[in-house]
């Protein structure tokens, strides 16, 4: 049987009532919120540095977050812009602002991602927020923007877990990670991630949980997720 957004919920209480702390691990960039908002407004806010491009400003209007993915660029290609200049230009503007407490708080909730977390903590769960996030750049933002829309916190039962120094690489980070995930000494029912390679590594970590993708965006050359893993478009328990 496959596992489904439904059966982690049952697993949950069922563990709680076992007396056993069912713990749910969720990453944030891409899987429980969508970090399409913060890219456009970021080329938004380029956009009004270069008025005199007159193409960039034809199509920067156009865009609604639904337009973009992984990489800022994507929805200008799309649309026939191929500027490398600019492209230079705009990354280095996006490199700046995108890993900011500011603009973390463009993100919106993936849907139904609001309701499924305070769902697993309802039923007994320990929700851990695992990201590649910073401390030193992202804390106060992250903090924010979840207590801003309402995701568990402040009540017992989560944990905030961003990455120590920025340089580190995401997987190797979340590796380590892992022996602070089971220092809690419960079971892990589930984890979400956007990332295959970050999915197949809890897999292969918890092989009793169930491990789902999130089908939003992820980083270039992507390994294959196992057939074990369960992809999701979003948290909509349908
Ligand atoms: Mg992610």
């Amino acid at each position: 049987m496959s596992h489904t957004l439904q059966s982690v919920l049952d697993a949950v209480s069922h563990t709680a009532s076992q007396g056993t702390l069912p713990v749910v691990v969720f990453d944030l960039d891409s899987t429980l919120f969508s970090t399409r908002p913060r890219n456009l407004r970021i080329l938004r806010e380029f956009a009004a540095t270069v008025p005199e491009h007159k193409v960039l400003q034809t199509i920067v209007p156009t865009l609604v977050p639904d337009d973009f993915a992984w990489d800022v660029t994507l929805p200008l290609t799309q649309r026939g812009l191929n500027d490398a200049a600019l492209f230079k230009d705009l990354a280095a503007y996006w490199f700046e602002r995108f890993f900011t407490d500011e603009y973390v708080l463009a993100d919106t909730p993936t849907l139904g991602s609001v309701a499924y977390a305070q769902a697993v903590h309802d039923r007994g769960g320990f929700v851990y927020y695992l990201t590649g996030r910073d401390v030193h750049g992202m804390a106060q933002g992250t903090v924010a923007a979840l207590t801003n829309h309402r995701f568990p916190f402040w009540c017992g039962r989560t944990s905030l877990h961003l990455k120590p120094s920025f340089d580190t690489d995401d997987t190797e980070y979340k590796r380590e990670a892992l022996a602070d995930i089971r220092s809690h000494r419960g079971n892990v029912v589930a984890t979400f991630e956007n990332e295959p390679k970050n999915a197949n590594m809890f897999r292969a970590a918890f092989p009793q949980g169930a491990h789902f993708l999130l089908q939003t965006e992820h980083s270039p050359d992507p390994e294959t997720p196992h057939a074990d893993i369960v992809e999701i478009p979003d948290f909509r328990l349908g």
